[in-house]
């Protein structure tokens, strides 16, 4: 459960605007860090290497003065005098001349004393006899360079003088004469070397193998010991008379923990200073030369250099980093931006063209269904015309059969009389009524063609078609009508040709010759008139009559089973607009200039080689 929260958390941390400047501080401080570090190490390193050369040169000074110091002995024991001197019974005037002649060497050598000593351990002659703290007479029996040299010819101890109380290196050498055997001795104080060193301001000093500091530039240090020295080895060191009653207390010396030779000096002028700590064995010798050199000022200001150095390095990367970091954020911002507004312009193409394409599919929706409803009217006006002309076929069934019936009663009595006739012999009374027959019979057969006709679907025959043969026909159709009827006829000479279908356009025609009938049937002086005219490239054709005029809803005279009479089906008018415009032209309805209605059918000529043709 928490861990969704605490990944949040995390994120915001992340995100968090101060973070990179953080991070930028804390790059800094490791670098700050890491360089002092580093340049501190350096400067050690440098550091320790003139300290291992002043050591070695150290080493060098002391070693020669005890090799000077050490030939000595090596160079008197052989002195004739002086093996004289430690026979038994010696001559006093002997000895004082040795004594004389030992100082002269020790004020030469720089040694501190040299004396003679016979075999009991009591000095005979020395350098510094007659003077107060004078050797002679005194006995070494107990020190253990004089039984080194009788045991074993040479000997060498470091200690305190038991006379002057002055420490320094005793070196002996045995002495073999006639009359008995001694031992010389030279000891060597290092007050000048100490005396360099502190000059030098350096801190050196020179410690046996127990750790015992023998020689030291601070007086302080001397007799002290590196180590703890152990109870038993105090105890012995005090019965030897070596140090007389040093306390052989630890140098006030602190090594780091952390090694590498550093370490602090406590008690002093200055307890927290540093020190490198080097030593070096000094050859001829089992000791051993420590030299402290301060760690001082040139470390710390190597250190803060490049410190410095460091930080500013880091900070101007970090800078560059922020501002890199910076132009890279912004330059993401930017092309997000730039991605954020393809997209949308993407998806408002996209949508744009969706809607285009929906629009065009509507489009093409809206075109099948309109050619579908255009084929439908089509279908629809081609079977209203065929229903139309079957039931004006059954109108005009009743009617025909009226119209076939008088001419068959006429042609019944004509072959009545043609029979009495030819049974009279008035033969060509006969022959007229025959050929009244032949009249009659065309007559029906006409009729019966228009019948035929009539009943025809639409043909989409279009030939050119004479509108005066067309006006003829229909009026024959018509003709057991017009008795009564005054017809006025306007038929130029030549006629126009029309493009068309011949038997259909007189279907027009004797439609609008029935509909003028009706109209002007009962009026008092009925008029019909029919006029055909040229205009232009159509043919006019009108039929008006003077009758009661075009009924209230005019507009809808077209429409198919509209009508107004008692015994009208309202399909003429409808076919006979479709049949017009299958040929190509059209029919309009008006009131007439007498009053009645004026119907006008207008129809493309016919090219005149059609109607040559
Ligand atoms: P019907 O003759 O069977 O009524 P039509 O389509 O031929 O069908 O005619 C439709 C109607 O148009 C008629 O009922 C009549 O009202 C009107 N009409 C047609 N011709 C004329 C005309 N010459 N004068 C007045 N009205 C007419």
């Amino acid at each position: 459960m928490s861990a969704p929260p605490r990944r949040a958390r995390l994120a915001g941390l992340l995100a968090h605007p101060l973070l990179p400047w953080l991070v930028g501080l804390a790059a800094v401080a490791l670098a700050v860090l890491a360089a002092g570090r580093l340049a501190e190490r350096a400067a050690l390193a440098d550091l320790r290497r003139t300290a291992a050369g002043t050591l070695a040169l150290h080493v060098a000074a002391l070693r020669s003065e005890m090799q000077k110091q050490g030939s000595l002995p090596l160079a008197l024991a052989t002195d004739p005098e002086i093996t004289a001197a430690v026979a038994e019974g010696p001559d006093p005037a002997l000895l004082a001349r040795v004594s004389g002649r030992l100082a002269e060497i020790a004020e030469a050598s720089g040694a501190a004393v040299i004396y003679v000593i016979r075999r009991d351990g009591t000095t005979v002659a020395a350098s510094n006899a007659g003077r107060p703290g004078s050797f002679v007479g005194e006995s070494y029996a107990f020190r253990p360079y004089f039984r080194q040299a009788l045991e074993e010819g040479s000997g060498r101890q470091f200690a305190l003088g038991t006379v002057s109380g002055r420490p320094g290196l005793y070196l002996s050498r045995r002495v073999a004469g006639a009359g008995g055997a001694g031992a010389v001795v030279v000891k060597v104080e290092f007050d000048a070397i100490e005396a360099a060193w502190r000059a030098g301001g350096e801190t050196v000093f020179a410690a046996d193998p127990r750790g015992i500091v023998l020689v030291a530039s601070e007086p302080g240090w001397r007799l002290r010991a590196l180590r703890p020295i152990a109870a038993d080895e105090r105890q012995r060191i005090r019965e030897r008379l070596e140090f007389g009653a040093a306390p052989l207390d630890p140098l006030p010396l602190h090594p780091l923990a952390s090694g590498g030779g550093l370490t602090r000096v406590a008690g002093g002028t200055d307890p927290a200073r540093l020190f490198l700590h080097l030593d070096a064995p000094l050859p001829g010798t089992e000791w051993r030369l420590h030299a402290l050199t301060r760690v001082g000022v040139a470390v710390t200001r190597e250190r803060s250099q490049a410190q410095a150095i460091a930080g500013l390095l880091a900070g101007l990367l970090v800078l560059g980093a922020a501002r890199l970091l910076g132009r890279r954020r912004r330059l993401r911002a930017h092309l997000a931006e730039a991605a954020a507004r393809h997209a949308e312009l993407e998806a408002r193409v996209r949508e744009r063209t969706q809607a285009l394409t929906d629009a065009n599919g509507q489009l093409r929706a809206e075109i099948a269904e309109r050619r579908r409803a255009e084929a439908e009217r089509q279908r629809l006006g081609r079977e209203l015309a065929h229903a139309g002309r079957l039931a004006a076929l059954g109108q005009f069934a009743a009617s025909m059969a009226h119209e076939i019936n008088q001419p068959l009663a006429a042609i019944r009595s004509y072959a009545d009389n043609a029979a009495v006739l030819i049974q009279r012999e008035r033969l060509a009374e006969a022959a007229e009524n025959f050929s009244a027959i032949g009249r009659l019979t065309e007559r029906i057969a006409g009729l019966t063609r228009q019948l035929k006709g009539f009943a025809r679907r639409a043909s989409g025959r279009r030939e050119p078609v004479s509108l005066a043969a067309v006006i003829r026909s229909s009026l024959e159709v018509v003709e057991v009508r017009l008795p009564g009827v005054a017809l006025a006829l306007t038929v130029p000479e030549p006629a126009p040709y029309v493009v068309g279908d011949g038997p259909r356009l007189e279907q027009v025609v004797v439609n609008l010759l029935q509909n003028a009938l009706d109209a002007v049937a009962g009026r008092p002086e009925p008029r019909i008139a029919v006029a055909v005219a040229t205009l232009g490239e159509k043919a006019v054709l009108e039929v008006g009559d003077n009758g009661g005029g075009l009924p209230e809803a005019a507009g809808q005279v077209f429409d198919a089973f509209f009508t107004t009479k008692t015994d009208g089906l309202g399909l003429g008018l409808a076919i006979s607009r479709g049949i017009v415009e299958e040929c190509g032209g059209t029919i309009a309805a008006a009131s007439g200039p007498e009053g009645g209605a004026l119907f006008r059918i207008e129809l493309p000529l016919a090219a005149s080689a059609e109607a040559a043709a």
